[in-house]
């Protein structure tokens, strides 16, 4: 039998991180938990040491750490801070990494998985938005590998096996559309954090479903794409699917369409991530389509939703655009929560960054680090 693959989850209290666990729990003949990591949420990063036995512990905060060192079998190693995430993403004894920290502070353990050519399972979709530039070229240098667990880029991957990228016509990823998909655009002054909250179809982190309301998180997948499977802009579009069945879809050069299908479950991303190329037999609920009577499409309203077109313009600007985008958009969604920023500002805020600060031609990482350093900055000056 084949070796079991250690497997590192940074970020696994958040809803990737218990969705991968319940995978890796289903074939556990096949996977092993090396290392766990949260950022604060010791109660259930417990349960999860107790269940799963990993041989080590990242914590992100530094206190939160030094609680769960009381509370655990002292073999175990704890690992705090930032560099506690770098170290375990860089760990010999890791086989595949399962990326799913939320935002900015993803990158830089994608980095270190990168340099120790690990297999990354990614879920941080910030890492590629805002570095993608940098990372793409690195992936190759080190022998890296890449996955991504986003499920419309799970997808196209899918799709595109077997296919020559000079016969791809155009990518099209399908959107739910999120909550206000039927709501008028002078209603968005109205908008409330818990109304943000209610996604129709995904159960999913507070930082992506404000995303998926303001659809910046189909903004941001548009530009992860552009980097995984090396398509301009122009050739990819998105089309609102409020069903959420087709994954997302590719058309080629002589008409023809392949998509990818199932019911909306972040299982199935996941245990493609962890078992590509292969397939692993799942019980999942599969798409019963005669009951399921029609699934519907639309055009994407970019006036209504400024920031997917607020995307499109940072990533044919290039440079460091989609970091100053990807770092405004975290502050402006963090300040949204908090109450300190209505909803219709969420892409104004991001527009006068991205105007306000320089974007750099091929930037290096510390040319990124600065950007996103830049507007953050100016969002906090200008959140009022
Ligand atoms: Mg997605």
């Amino acid at each position: 039998m084949a070796m079991k693959k250690n497997i590192c989850i940074l970020g696994s209290t958040g809803s990737i991180g218990t969705n991968s666990l319940n995978v890796i729990k289903t074939f556990n003949d096949k996977f092993k938990v090396r290392i766990l990591s949260a950022k604060n949420n010791i109660k259930l990063l417990e349960n999860q040491i107790k269940e799963f036995q990993p041989q080590i512990v990242a914590v992100s905060e530094y206190d939160a750490a030094v609680q769960l060192r009381k509370k655990i079998n002292k073999k175990i190693k704890i690992l705090s801070g930032t560099d506690g995430l770098i170290e375990a993403a860089s760990d010999p004894g890791v086989d595949i990494v399962i990326n799913s920290l939320v935002g900015f502070s993803g990158l830089h353990p994608t980095i270190e998985a990168i340099k120790n050519g690990k297999i990354i399972a990614l879920a941080n979709k910030e890492t590629l938005v805002a570095a993608g530039s940098v990372i793409m070229p690195m992936l190759k240098k080190y022998g890296a590998t890449l996955i991504p667990i986003d499920s419309e880029h799970s997808a196209i991957l899918q799709c595109l096996i077997g296919e020559k990228a000079e016969n791809i016509n155009r990518i099209i990823l399908t959107a739910s559309g999120g909550p206000f998909l039927h709501t008028p655009k002078n209603k968005f002054i109205k908008i409330t954090k818990a109304e943000a909250l209610k996604h129709p179809n995904w159960s999913m982190g507070n930082k992506i479903t404000i995303d998926s309301a303001t659809m910046m998180n189909k903004g941001l997948e548009v530009i992860e794409a552009h980097w995984l499977f090396n398509v301009p802009a122009e050739k990819i579009d998105v089309l609102i699917h409020p069903q959420s069945i087709i994954h997302s879809m590719v058309e080629f050069i002589d008409g023809s369409f392949k998509a990818q299908l199932g019911m909306p479950d972040m299982r199935m991303p996941i245990q493609y991530a962890l078992s590509y190329p292969d397939r692993l037999p799942a019980n999942y609920q599969r798409v019963n389509f005669s009951s399921l009577g029609k699934i519907t499409f639309y055009e994407p309203d970019k006036n209504k939703f400024e920031c997917l077109q607020l995307a499109y313009n940072v990533l044919k600007k290039g440079g460091t655009a989609p970091a100053v985008l990807n770092a405004t958009n975290e502050v402006a969604v963090e300040k949204f929560l908090s109450g300190d920023l209505p909803f219709h500002k969420i892409p104004r805020l991001i527009s006068a960054a991205i105007e306000k600060i320089k974007s750099i031609k091929n930037p290096s990482i510390e040319d990124i680090e600065k950007a996103d350093r830049l507007a953050r900055e100016f969002a906090h000056k200008n959140i009022h």
